[in-house]
């Protein structure tokens, strides 16, 4: 008997009976061109919903063989199942609900979607079983399957206008990548191409902003990059310590945060196509009141009043300044090779003391040496700082490159911020390499993971507070972090092994099984997006049950 008969007949025998009946669907389904596979059936209709994948062969399999473009194309397939993907209301609670992982404009790898040699995609979804109170909807059932799954699936398979669309998508992502690949080999750190549109249309919202003031480089700070098929014209960030300057309102922060999204590659038409920064490209900011696991943060603070440590530093509340000195620090214990920093989200008395308060209190009564005097010292460590600047002068004197802003047009006044800008902050001794850490086992099970937003993730009894991590794109992120860290306390941390060889473990893993490694479930679910280390850092820095074995 074909499926599609097999499949009506066993909602026919199970139509008004109990809701666990539906348990007989578990398993795959081969339906015309496309095979419906139930991994796993909810317990009632208003539990979480029921995880479905569909398979449909869509002839693609020659992009599978690299990974950039299988990554690229797997993104368009999976917004062009979302785009068909329709929710019916087909009984109660969660009935007839459809959902898949909704990409933001960033391109990134996720476990929903999975195109395979042979030119098979496995895209993975949710789907609210139907029912009446909780008995079994036949009917309709039907209709969710047979009709409205199938039909998102079948819109998988690309027509000519459509196979255009793939060809420009993997294109872009080749430019994207082409782009980052050579920053370093440049003395680069972040490139923003000329034509640029960086700004969003709202605070909500990543679409473009429709009037934008297009990006143009100073022509003193203009790189010339190849990629695939032509050249990239823009501006080209160098390694060392720049600055963005210039009056409030011209468009500092928006190039910031541009670049704080330029380890990810963008859809075509996003307008951050060609805004490219380091992989390891991190954004830091003040946060205080959150907890801060014996960080040795000496190279900022020592001599607290009271006698206390700053190496290693531990406390459940940071002040500000603590707060930002534990981010410099953790940052680099991760690999941060770019540092980006916004003067209104920082702590000033980190970032610098003017010559008027050096004069009145002391050095020696100062437990603070504010990162103007070490930024340098990170550059030659390897680490390169860009900083949006509205207020604090002394910077200007340790900057390679200060760019000003004006009315969104960048300009290089890194000579006239030369002249007015004095002697250059000295450090007080040289950079201290900062105690290793190694985390120690969590001692009881991870727990359940939440996460309804980007603000925090909810691991067992712990809420992880995530507002100051400003790279986490979404929900998804949020929550796959979480799995994470359930994953590096399961299976990496074992109390011996430091943080950064943790890390490479987890990267490791991921690379080998896909993010899928990280799925708390046997089917794994397609809520999963591939996390930088970065972000798995901050996460776990900021779990206030995070105990450090030394
Ligand atoms: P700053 O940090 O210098 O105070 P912002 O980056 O916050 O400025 O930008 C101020 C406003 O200008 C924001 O509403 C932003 O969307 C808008 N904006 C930024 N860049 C551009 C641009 N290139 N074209 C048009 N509007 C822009
Ligand atoms: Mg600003």
């Amino acid at each position: 008997m074909i499926d599609t008969e097999r499949l009506q007949r066993l909602l026919d025998r199970i139509d008004g009976r109990s809701y666990p009946a539906y348990r007989d669907l578990k398993g795959r389904w081969r339906l015309g061109e496309v095979t419906v596979v139930v991994e796993h059936v909810q317990g009632d209709p208003f539990a979480a919903p029921s995880r479905l994948s569909v398979e449909v062969d869509v002839g693609l399999g020659e992009h599978a063989e690299d990974p950039d473009a299988a990554e690229a194309t797997e993104d368009f397939l999976l917004r062009r199942f979302a785009a068909g993907l329709r929710s019916s209301r087909r009984g109660s609670g969660k009935s007839g609900q459809l959902r898949c992982y909704r990409p933001g404009p960033e391109i990134c790898e996720r476990s929903a979607v999975r195109l395979h040699v042979d030119g098979r995609v496995q895209v993975r979804f949710a789907a609210g079983l139907p029912a009446r109170g909780r008995r079994v909807l036949g009917r309709e059932a039907r209709g969710l399957l047979m009709d409205d799954v199938v039909h998102a699936a079948l819109g998988l398979r690309l027509d000519a206008a459509a196979q255009q669309a793939l060809a420009a998508h993997i294109a872009s992502v080749q430019r994207q990548r082409a782009l980052r690949r050579q920053l370093a080999d440049h003395g680069l750190v972040a490139f923003v191409e000329n034509g640029s549109r960086l700004p969003r249309s709202s605070g909500i919202t990543q679409a473009p902003l429709d009037d934008a003031v297009p990006f143009t480089s100073p022509e003193s700070l203009a790189v010339t990059l190849p990629v695939p098929g032509g050249e990239a014209v823009g501006l080209g960030i160098r390694q060392g310590v720049t600055l963005i300057v210039g009056g409030g309102f011209h468009g500092k922060s928006t190039v910031l945060q541009a670049l704080a999204r330029g380890h990810l590659d963008h859809v075509p038409g996003d307008g951050r196509e060609g805004v490219v920064s380091l992989p390891d490209t991190v954004k830091i900011r003040a946060e205080d009141g959150r907890s801060v696991a014996s960080v040795d943060i000496s190279a900022f603070l020592r001599d607290l009043p009271g006698g206390r440590s700053t190496a290693p530093f531990h406390t459940d509340d940071a002040s500000g300044s603590t707060s930002q000195a534990a981010a410099l620090v953790e940052a680099m214990e991760a690999g941060a090779r770019l540092l980006l920093l916004d003067e209104d989200t920082s702590a000033t008395n980190l970032l610098v003391r003017d010559a008027r308060m050096r004069a009145l209190i002391p050095r020696e009564r100062e437990p603070i040496t504010p990162l103007v005097e070490r930024v340098r010292q990170l550059a030659e460590a390897g680490t390169s700082t860009l900083m949006v600047v509205g207020g604090v002068g002394d910077w200007l004197a340790v900057a390679d490159t200060v760019i000003a802003m004006t009315d969104f047009v960048p300009s290089d006044v890194t000579a006239a911020a030369h002249e007015v800008a004095g002697e250059a902050a000295q450090p007080p001794d040289a950079l201290p390499t900062p105690l290793p850490r190694v985390v120690r086992t969590l001692g009881r099970e991870a727990g359940k993971i939440r996460a309804r937003d980007t603000r925090s993730v909810r691991f067992g009894d712990d809420d992880v507070d995530l507002i100051a991590v400003e790279q986490v794109l979404d929900a998804s992120h949020a929550w796959t972090l979480g799995h994470a860290l359930r994953f590096l306390f399961e299976e990496l941390v074992d109390g011996e092994r430091a943080l950064p060889a943790v890390l490479d473990a987890l990267d490791a893993i991921v690379d080998d099984e896909g993010v899928e490694a990280l799925s708390p479930f046997s089917s794994p679910s397609g809520d999963l997006i591939r996390p930088r280390r970065h972000e798995v850092a901050a996460a776990l820095n900021r779990l206030r049950s995070l105990r450090i074995a030394r």
